[in-house]
């Protein structure tokens, strides 16, 4: 529940099953103790396991013949209680989930605003859910008789490697790189399955509006505002929450309604390396909130070095994400101490186009339609990038209510006056000086350096210049496969050897 600094679980295992075999020993990179949960049902057993930071209980819920585990957590709990009758027992999001499809059925997830995957048995069917951002990653393997689900591939690997899958294919589902028979479940989407035969069928449950909607300026910006003002309260409970600042509108704004709303002094923190930072730029926001801030600076060296562990946690293959990971990936492992509830800027570029230094409306518009239909399968908000360290992260510019809010806003609003994101830079104008309003767009990887030491680093080893894109697609996939398909820990594998092996594969193909 919201009170506490986790959800009830970060991450599991399922394996929804007609006979009684038990879960394959699991590894996570998600950090937490790991509890084991089996309910047998009239046709199916559903056998889990969890990744927990105390309450794995609660995360778990049963009744009749339907059981259901639930990593993340709901942000509309008051909202959905309403639909139920007085007295339901909703006091942890797995019970208030269950109780909703007990009248829903697996409509139950077009209502949800969260920051989950689920997995439910019932009856003979398995349901298989993401929130609406695909923002908890799930993964599944269907098969006659079986259908496992994980939140992170590297859980299913070994069941592709004792007993081969029977390759069922599942509509409308990427599959997963190297890993036969594993699919991700789509961003939005509830996979139904058929437990007998591990045939999938795919509903949809949220899609980014297409429409565009027209308001005047004060009644958008006020929208704005209020509407990311129940996101970050959403995402906060009674806790003082650590909002990882850049100095940017994105990440300040957020900070700004934080602050608003904890009481005694946020925390903040900024993270920068030996060849770039934005300490000053950070430092205004701290000092303007009263927030006690810290800085962690990161070695250029030390940070490549930890390529590993951002392909380990985020799981992806697209470098360009993997860059943007990065120094977030080292900012989280440096985090040491208790586990902590995180809240970041992440996001508020897409629905508004701010990273597109794009003035020309119709261009603007076409990049926003392209990123809202392109961003699922990316993992880029994956919580496992702090979970690796113990920590819950959560993006309250990708809450579902904001998200309807911004996308569909008419482009003029998201470039106005000469500014881009002008409609929240103004809902964010009396929080903020004036300095950090203004201030423009800087993506993490440039703030940090990372692309441009990701690019030397590759030059170095020998990789000319007009390759170095590629170079860097093939460095992540041949860490990809380390660490994810054979299940390397990230400690004993080396960027640097990966670095050489492209390089040298570059020089023969040439
Ligand atoms: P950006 O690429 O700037 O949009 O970064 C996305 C989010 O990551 C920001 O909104 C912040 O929450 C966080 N972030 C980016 N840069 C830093 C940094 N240097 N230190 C701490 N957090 C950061
Ligand atoms: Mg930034």
């Amino acid at each position: 529940m919201m009170a506490l600094t986790l959800p009830a679980a970060t991450g599991f295992l399922v394996s929804a099953q007609l006979g009684g075999d038990r879960v394959p020993g699991p590894v996570f990179a998600t950090r937490g103790a790991h509890a084991t949960v089996a309910e047998a049902l009239s046709t199916q057993t559903l056998n889990t396991v969890l990744v927990h930071a105390g309450s794995a209980a609660d995360a778990v819920a049963r009744s009749g013949d339907t059981a259901l585990v639930l990593a993340g957590e709901l942000y509309n709990r008051e909202e959905l209680l309403t639909l139920l009758p007085a007295g339901t027992d909703g006091r942890t999001d797995a019970q208030l989930l269950l109780a909703l499809l007990g009248v829903y059925d697996l409509h139950t997830f077009r209502l949800l605003n969260g920051r989950f995957a689920a997995a439910v048995a019932l009856g003979d069917r398995v349901l298989l859910a993401t929130d609406h951002a695909g923002s908890v990653p799930l993964y599944t393997l269907p098969a006659p008789g079986r259908v496992l689900a994980a939140t992170e591939i590297k859980a299913l690997v070994p069941a592709t490697v004792h007993s081969p899958p029977s390759g069922r294919p599942v509509a409308e589902a990427r599959r997963v790189r190297r890993v036969p028979g594993v699919h991700q479940v789509p961003a939005g989407t509830v996979l139904e399955l058929d437990v007998r035969t591990g045939a999938a069928t795919p509903s949809r449950t949220w899609t980014p509006p297409v429409s565009r909607r027209i308001l005047p300026e004060a009644e958008a910006t006020a929208a704005v505002r209020e509407t990311l003002e129940r996101a970050v309260m959403a995402r906060t409970g009674g806790t003082t929450p650590l909002v990882v600042l850049s100095g940017g509108i994105d990440s300040s704004g957020v900070a700004a309604l934080a602050a608003a709303h904890t009481d005694g002094p946020l925390d903040t923190l900024s993270m920068g390396t030996d060849t770039s930072d934005e300490f000053a730029e950070a430092r205004v926001v701290a000092t303007h909130l009263g927030s006690a801030h810290r800085e962690i600076t990161v070695p250029t060296a030390d940070l490549l070095g930890q390529l590993p562990y951002a392909i380990w946690a985020s799981e992806s293959v697209d470098p360009d994400i993997i860059e943007y990971l990065l120094p977030l990936t080292a900012l989280y492992r440096a985090l040491d101490g208790p586990a902590r509830r995180i809240l970041t800027g992440y996001g508020a570029d897409i629905p508004l186009a701010g990273m597109h230094r794009e003035d020309r409306l119709p261009q603007l518009d076409t990049a926003v339609t392209y990123d809202m239909a392109t961003f699922d399968g990316l993992n880029e908000m994956t919580p496992v990038l702090s979970g690796i360290q113990g920590h819950w992260s959560t993006h309250p510019y990708w809450d579902r209510d904001v998200l309807d809010l911004l996308v569909p806003l008419e482009a003029g609003l998201k470039r106005r006056h000469g500014r881009d994101k002008w409609v929240l830079r103004e809902a964010m104008s009396p929080l903020l000086p004036h300095e950090t309003v203004t201030r423009p767009k800087l993506g993490v990887h440039e703030g940090s350096g990372t692309t441009s030491s990701f690019s030397l680093l590759l030059m170095d080893a020998g990789v000319p210049e007009a390759d170095i894109h590629r170079a860097k697609s093939l460095v992540v996939r041949e860490i990809f496969d380390r660490v994810v398909v054979e299940g390397l820990p990230p400690a004993e594998v080396s960027t640097a050897d990966a670095v050489h092996r492209v390089s040298a594969r570059l020089k023969e193909t040439e």
